[in-house]
């Protein structure tokens, strides 16, 4: 079967799109036997610096790397489109089994990278109205001969809905918002979803297929028992999805996802170039993501 090919969305930054697709991504390809590959397409490379080595990530942001290097990004996906040429190649670009620890032993075996380039920053100064037709469909195609070798393909997208981030969408079957608990979140939420149905409005019409490609989840992120404000934050974005499922602007079946716990051992983890399960599988990070891992599998065998 082919994989599910699903973009972390949010305009927001600091959200939690990388923690999800990293996280997510391990707990599913670990525990779960996923075949995960995860695709940085944020110019801020934080997938890609999170599950690389030092070495190896140098060679993304180093004056001195080799074009070769940057051939094998995200990146190369959107210049191709932009110069017409075809430099990118996904069989050699995708890094295999991460992380790799220091004697070189892959760690997750089918978890997988796409990673990103710093040059993303300028791709999106560079997309003109002759390009778009030819910028948009370019990350679904070049996903294409990959689609049935994995379960899963996440998608970490910038903090923003700009081109790149709309690529994302148009190559996605579904989106899922991370999500923090707290006021301005919600109110964001609302606009973030108006924003991609009118976006969906615009692609549908680039899609070989008219399905529909709405926000079919929620993941609510770094979630605290303080006071009355993280409690009261989550049962008004329940409230929140359901007023967007009736008015049409989300997938009749989107879900709000079990809170992932604010965990200190999950953010060090980012500075070990680990996911937490490998960081420390005994953490609440952990707990928390296998219980997400479990809770998504299901959500997407029921969602076509
Ligand atoms: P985004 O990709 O949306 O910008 P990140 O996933 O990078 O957001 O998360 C922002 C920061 O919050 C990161 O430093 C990350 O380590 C931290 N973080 C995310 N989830 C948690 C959590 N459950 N507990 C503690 N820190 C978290
Ligand atoms: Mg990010």
């Amino acid at each position: 079967m082919a994989a599910k090919i699903i973009a972390f969305i949010n305009f927001k930054g600091g959200v939690g799109k990388t923690s999800n697709t990293v996280n997510l991504g391990a707990a599913l390809a670990l525990d779960r036997h996923k075949r995960v590959l995860i695709v940085d397409l944020d110019p801020q490379c934080n997938a890609t610096f999170w599950l690389l080595q030092h070495e190896k990530f140098d060679a993304f942001t180093a004056e001195a790397r080799q074009k070769t290097d940057i051939e094998k990004t995200t990146f190369q996906v959107f210049q191709d489109a932009l110069r017409g040429t075809k430099l990118f190649k996904i069989q050699d670009a995708i890094i295999r089994g991460l992380p790799v620890d220091d004697f070189g032993l892959e760690l997750i075996p089918n978890l997988h990278l796409l990673p990103a380039a710093v040059d993303l920053f300028d791709t999106e100064f560079a997309v003109n109205g002759t390009a778009l037709s030819r910028f948009l469909p370019s990350l679904r195609n070049a996903l294409e001969p990959v689609q049935d070798d994995y379960d899963y393909i996440f998608l970490d997208c910038p903090p923003n809905l700009y081109y790149v981030a709309q690529a994302g969408a148009l190559a996605a079957h579904h989106i899922i918002v991370p999500y923090n608990p707290d006021y301005l979140s919600l109110s964001g939420l609302k606009i973030l979803c108006r924003q991609l149905h009118k976006l969906d409005e615009k692609l549908r019409l680039q899609r070989q297929k008219l399905h529909r490609n709405q926000v079919c989840g929620v993941t609510i992120n770094r979630n605290e028992k303080v006071g009355d404000a993280y409690g009261t934050a989550i049962s008004q974005l329940h409230s929140q999805v359901d007023l967007l499922k009736a008015d049409g602007l989300v997938h009749p079946q989107c879900k709000v996802f079990h809170p992932i716990r604010k965990c200190v051992r999950l953010a060090e983890s980012t500075s070990h170039h680990k996911p937490v399960l490998l960081h420390d599988p005994k953490s609440i990070g952990s707990e928390d993501y296998r219980t997400l891992a479990d809770e998504f599998i299901t959500h997407f065998d029921a969602t076509p």
